[in-house]
């Protein structure tokens, strides 16, 4: 273990994983690591996965690790296997225990790029571009801010909803480093006085928000569970795992669950609106540009119990 560094104000740990390394090594954070040259920090040529352990044990650790390998597969980047990543999240969990114990929130964020033009890192594709995975302890604002409403701004994303499936060079779908747009949504967002953002198409369809995905409830009737609805994948958002999470749980509790091609009209008229996300969990929307909506902390709490148990996800597509 990587006692040259071991400091308790460390509060990130990183493992990077390589061909040598296929079960990761401990690196400290705060030195230089990435050549400026690797193709993830010049052109976003990669993708991520941002994972929520808590008291050291990750959620939806197959489906994150499913989803970057789709997402690999979009871009046709090689990336280790499974088994690889497990390993290595092992590996940062174990280093905070030997630093004194693990802490009981963390965000547990996996890279991987193309690595160096025309300079693989190994012959074998898997380990042919670099890898990373970094632990942070989730900030004490999110923590408190959970269950927070949200005031959401809907802004337009620039493409129609059969762009995906006409223009496969846009990889949308595939949870690529590029985020440069969403992040900019969210500053506008924040400079126009709202909290968050849900993107539509240029043909009025609902999205997904910068870093989350939208969900709907329509309450039942009389003594009734509410019906969850969520926007269809096809228009090229991400299959959000905490969504797919909370309906295999919604689904055994009983509830109706749906997907729609969702309009902003349909986000107005709900009973409910939340943004899922795996660190954030469901947050509750009560306020969609000038349209109120109600909020339900019983039914957030609900969402959120359904998180706690860890389910597989339920996507139409996998
Ligand atoms: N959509 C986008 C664009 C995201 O970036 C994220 C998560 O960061 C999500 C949806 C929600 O995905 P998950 O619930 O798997 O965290």
């Amino acid at each position: 273990m990587a006692e040259h560094f071991r400091d308790d104000s460390v509060a990130a740990v990183a493992v990077r994983i390589d061909a040598e390394h296929p079960n990761g090594a401990v690196f400290d954070p705060h030195q230089p690591q990435l050549r400026i040259t690797d193709l993830g920090a010049i052109r976003g040529d990669g993708i991520f996965e941002t994972m929520y352990a808590v008291n050291g044990t990750p959620r939806k650790l197959d489906a994150h690790l499913a989803r970057l390998r789709r997402s690999a597969g979009i871009l046709d980047i090689g990336i280790p296997p499974a088994d690889s990543w497990e390993a290595a999240v092992g590996l940062g969990l174990e280093e905070y225990r030997a630093r004194g114990g693990v802490p009981e929130e963390l965000a547990v964020k996996l890279v991987a790029t193309r690595g160096v033009e025309n300079e693989p890192a190994s012959e074998d594709p898997a380990f042919a571009g670099t890898y990373w995975l970094m632990l942070t302890p989730v900030a004490e604002s999110m923590r408190t801010n959970r269950g927070k409403p949200l005031a959401v701004t809907l802004l337009d994303r620039g493409y129609d909803s059969t762009a995906a499936e006409r223009a496969p060079w846009l990889v949308l779908g595939a949870k690529t480093l590029s985020y440069a747009v969403n992040m900019a949504a969210l500053r506008h967002a924040d400079a126009n006085g709202f909290d968050d953002v849900i993107f539509t198409t240029s043909d009025g369809q609902v999205l997904e928000g910068p870093t989350s995905t939208v969900l709907i409830a329509k309450a039942g009737a009389e003594g009734e569970p509410p019906t969850l609805i969520t926007p269809v994948l096809e228009t090229g958002i991400l299959p959000g795992t905490t969504q797919g999470a909370i309906f295999t749980a919604a689904e055994r509790a009983g509830w109706k669950l749906g997907y729609g091609p969702l309009t902003p009209e349909d986000l107005y008229a709900a009973d409910h609106v939340w943004l899922l996300s795996s660190v954030r969990l469901a947050a509750p929307v009560n306020r969609i540009d000038e349209h109120e909506l109600a909020v339900n902390p019983e039914l957030t709490g609900q969402l959120n119990s359904f998180l706690d148990q860890d389910l597989p996800v339920n996507h139409p597509v996998d």
